[in-house]
Parts: structure tokens; sequence; C-alpha cells
């Protein structure tokens, strides 16, 4: 990685491993584990950050995120930037595509991240590999040989078979995809988990995506602050300096940071205090700037959707409730009144039924006899769900609904004012030019001098040709009598509009 300062070099691409429960996913992280570890002392080492680096060939490496069932946090929350850069879905050619696995490549699509399939078990009598790749192509994901682009490799995580040829496709993936970044910066990233123990104190694994993290140097999050002196790689090894897509441990930070953070580096603490001081200046204003939008409708907080949700597993709960949350504006806010796990019961029925408003989802549960039949008589407004996005679509589908209306003014055409024929104090005729949509009689126009409102006019008539008209359109000339306080220049424009509820 020899580069010369502000030059961007090519960097490893950072994976995660996603698919349908028992398709494979942590033997395939196992395997890989061991037997492409980055120093050969695999087995004798214990891995103590959820992240680990492969070797591949003489020099190239993959980053693999190694938290199997929490996929949804491998995607950072603000959006335009991922932690991970490419997936791969791991499909067993045993059971095929299932509900999850065609949830998993939404979420990545929805996502921006490419993905590669991996079908998985093929050492297994019943596995079908066409099989797997025709029921993708139903589901209308293109494979290479089936009319696509999309890479799809079959392996054998038990076995081996196939994994190299699977680690040289990842490699391909991130050259397509140009990753790289500048070592000579700062580093910056994303906080991939966090921890709190009461004797080490808080820590925090970090994705390097860009620059060069040193010891001495200060990382913060929107919220924290630590000082690098402690900096392991994922096997516990102190690190005096990290540079593009290492996953790192920082020991030491003032607070928890917050899982899917970005964090900043600095070379003093003064810039990286005054780094946390201009984000909360700039949260603040963002705060008061969404109570002036509110009071526009008249409310001094947003409107709120309470919604009940039960969920098969507690992974895909926590998912669930960080992307409704998501779904809010400053008119209308998710509220989660209650969450849990297992069917959809009788008393979270009751629960929906004391209030018309509240909205009850289920995601991988049913409805028990008795929860169906009150849900029924009493027309409560719910749902079960097998795929993540068909239940945030449909929660965003009803918070659209709910959304309360504004009115707002729409500009339907504009006008621009090349003479001026005759003006009393009150009523002026004047000629121009449409510019653009359409000005019509009898209507009030705003006028405009050099970007700003100086006033208003009503249209008393127009003409076109000296011919009375009741619109011009754009491009058309006009002569028109227009009543209005503020005396009209040429070069004024008048901008017609019209109110609409939205
Ligand atoms: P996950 O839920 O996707 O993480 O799936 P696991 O990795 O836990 O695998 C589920 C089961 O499938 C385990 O019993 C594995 O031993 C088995 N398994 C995974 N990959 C293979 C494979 O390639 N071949 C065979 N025969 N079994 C596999």
């Amino acid at each position: 990685m020899s580069s010369e300062k502000g030059q961007k070099v090519s960097r490893s691409p950072i994976v995660v491993v996603m698919g349908h429960i028992d398709h494979g996913k942590s033997t395939l992280l196992d395997y890989i584990r061991k037997t492409s570890l980055v120093s050969k002392e695999a087995g004798g080492i214990t891995q103590h950050i959820s992240a680990y680096e492969v070797e591949v060939g003489m020099s190239r490496r993959i980053i693999f995120l190694d938290t199997p069932g929490h996929e949804a946090f491998h995607f950072a929350r603000e959006s335009g930037s991922r932690v991970a850069d490419i997936a791969v879905i791991v499909i067993s050619a045993e059971d095929g595509v299932m509900p999850q696995t065609l949830e998993a490549i939404e979420h990545v699509k929805k996502n921006k991240i490419s993905f590669i399939i991996a079908i998985n078990k093929i050492d297994k009598p019943n596995a079908n590999v066409d099989k797997t790749k025709q029921q993708l192509a139903e589901a209308g994901i293109l494979v290479e040989g089936w009319g696509g682009t999309i890479s799809a490799v079959a392996i054998s995580a038990k076995n081996g078979e196939g994994i190299d040829e699977l680690l040289e496709t990842i490699l391909l993936q991130g050259d397509l995809e140009n990753l790289s970044g500048d070592p000579f910066l700062p580093a910056s990233g994303f906080v991939f988990e966090s921890n709190h123990d009461s004797k080490k104190g808080i820590s925090a694994t970090l994705i390097i995506k860009n620059g060069t993290l040193k010891r001495g140097m200060f990382v913060t999050t929107n919220t924290a602050i630590a000082t690098v002196r402690i900096m392991e790689d994922f096997k516990g090894g102190a690190l005096d300096s990290a540079s593009l897509s290492k996953p790192v441990n920082i020991i030491g930070w003032n607070l928890v940071p917050e899982i899917g953070a970005l964090f900043n580096s600095f070379a003093s603490r003064q810039e990286a205090e005054l780094a946390i001081k201009n984000w909360r200046k700039n949260e603040e204003a963002q705060k008061r700037d969404k109570k002036i939008g509110t009071s526009f409708t008249s409310e001094s907080s947003p409107k709120l959707l309470p919604i009940i949700i039960k969920s098969g597993a507690t992974a895909s709960l926590m998912a669930l409730e960080h992307e409704l949350e998501k779904l809010g504006n400053n008119k209308i806010a998710i509220k989660i009144i209650f969450s849990g796990l297992g069917p959809i019961n009788e008393s979270d029925v009751k629960l929906a039924i004391s209030s018309s408003e509240i909205l009850l989802v289920g995601f991988h549960v049913k409805f028990d006899n008795v929860a169906r039949d009150l849900v029924l008589r009493h027309g409560v407004k719910a749902k079960t769900f097998d795929i993540i996005y068909e239940l945030v679509d449909w929660v965003g589908e009803v918070l659209k609904d709910r959304t309360p209306k504004e009115e707002i003014e729409e500009v339907t055409g504009i006008g621009k004012i090349i003479r001026i024929f005759g003006a009393s104090k009150t009523r002026q005729i004047i000629g121009g030019k449409v510019e653009s949509g359409e000005i019509a009689s009898d209507k009030i126009v705003r006028i405009i001098r050099r970007d700003a409102e100086i006033g208003e006019g009503k249209i008393k008539e127009l003409q076109s040709s000296k011919v009375k008209t009741s619109a011009i359109v754009e491009g058309q000339e006009f002569g028109m009598m227009i009543d209005s306080k503020v005396e009209i220049v040429p070069g004024d424009k008048l901008e017609a509009y019209k109110k609409v509820t939205r």
C-alpha cells in the first residue's frame, strides 16, 4: 500500500454474510476463519471482536463481519455510507430460496450494497444447484448463466469445496467497485459494536472506512470520545496504527458509543472536543427547525402512530423496531407502545382495542385463535408478515395516510413583465411574456422583484394579440390589466399559484 499524500489506494472489501436460518452462515464463517486467517495460528487464537480478517493468495485481504442474526445492524443508520461493502447471501442447495433469503436480498438492495450468492451444502445428496438458481430467477434475481450478472458460487461450508472460488469472487467484486480510500487522512468509519466491562471499561469495535488511526489520536462519535491509547486488532494484538478497512478495538471511551454511529479522528483533544460540540450545536439547530416546521401545522410536536409488535426472535424484533422508527418524520412519528416475542395473543389485541389509532403487527408469528377472533370482531388494524420489508412498507402506507395534511402554495405559472402601458393608483396596464406554466384571468398573482416578493395583484383582464382571453400559456405574450397597490416595472415577474393540501 505505497502511495502519496492525497492519493487514493485500494482497500480490502468488508463483507457481511446473510441468509435464511440454518442455511450455513455460521458454518461458512467458521470454515473461512479456520482456514484463511491472516496469521496461520488458527485454533489457538480467540477472536476478540465480531469481525476478522482473512488472507487470500499472497497479499490480498477480506474483512468478514461476524455477528449472524443481527444482519440489519451491519448497515449504518446514516444513508449514503455503509459498514459492509459486499454481502454474501447463503442459500442451502437442499432447501433452496426461502422467505428470509429474499428478505436479505431486499435489504441489501435497499442499502445499495452489491451481493454474491453462495449456494451451500453441495456435499449433500439432495443438493440441487440448478434448481436454486431457477428459484432465484423466478424471484427476479438473475445469476450468471441464467441471463444475469450476479455471481453465484456453489460451495460446501462443511468440506470447503468452492470456498477459494468464493473468496476470489469477493475480491473480484471489490475490484469492480473500486473500493479505495486515502491512508493519509485521519481515520473515519463506523462503530460496529460496543461493550461495557466493569473491569476493562468501555470498548468499541470500529471499522475504518477511510484514513489511518494512530496511537495518540482522539476518536469521537456524535456523543462519545476516546484517546487512542489501547488499540487492538481482532485477535487482541496491540496496534500502533491501523488503516483502510481494518476492524480495530479501542478501549477507554468516556461513554458507550452508539452502534452504527459514524466516527472521526483527530490529532488533538481540542479538535475532537470541538467536533462533538459542533455536532451538538447542529443537532440542537435541527431540533429547532423541526419545531418551526411542525408549528406550521399548528401542532407543537409530531403526531404519533402507536404500534404493537410481536416477533419470533429478539434479533428481528430489534431490527424491526429500528426500521420502523426510521419511518417517522417531523409531522408524524412511530411510537412502539409494546413489543414482545411469541404469537399474537388476547392481551396484545386487547391493548390494540384500547385505541383505534393503534396498529398491531406480527413478524414470523401467527395469531392465536382467541386473538384472531377478537381482531375480526373489533376491526383492529392488524397484520402478520414473513418479510421485513413488506411489514415496513405496510406501516409506511398507514403512516402516509395518517400524516396531518398541510396546505401549501404551488407555483403554476411565471410571467415576465416587458412593458408598462399605463398606471393609475390601483390599476395598471402591462405587457409581458409567460416564461413557464400558465397565467389565468381573475387570479391573484405574486409580484416578484429580484427574487423577492414585493406584493400581490389581481388580474382583471388578459389579452393575447389584443384579443381577450382567459389564460396565457408558456411562450405566449400577453397584455394585462391588473389591480395592485405595488407599482410594477419592466423586469418584474408575476407568479401564479394555487393552494394544495398534501
Ligand atoms: P446458519 O443458521 O445459517 O448460521 O446455519 P449454520 O451454519 O448453523 O448451519 C446449519 C446446519 O447446517 C448445521 O448443522 C451445519 O452443520 C449444517 N451445514 C452448514 N453448511 C453445510 C454444508 O455445506 N454441508 C453440510 N452437509 N451441512 C452444512
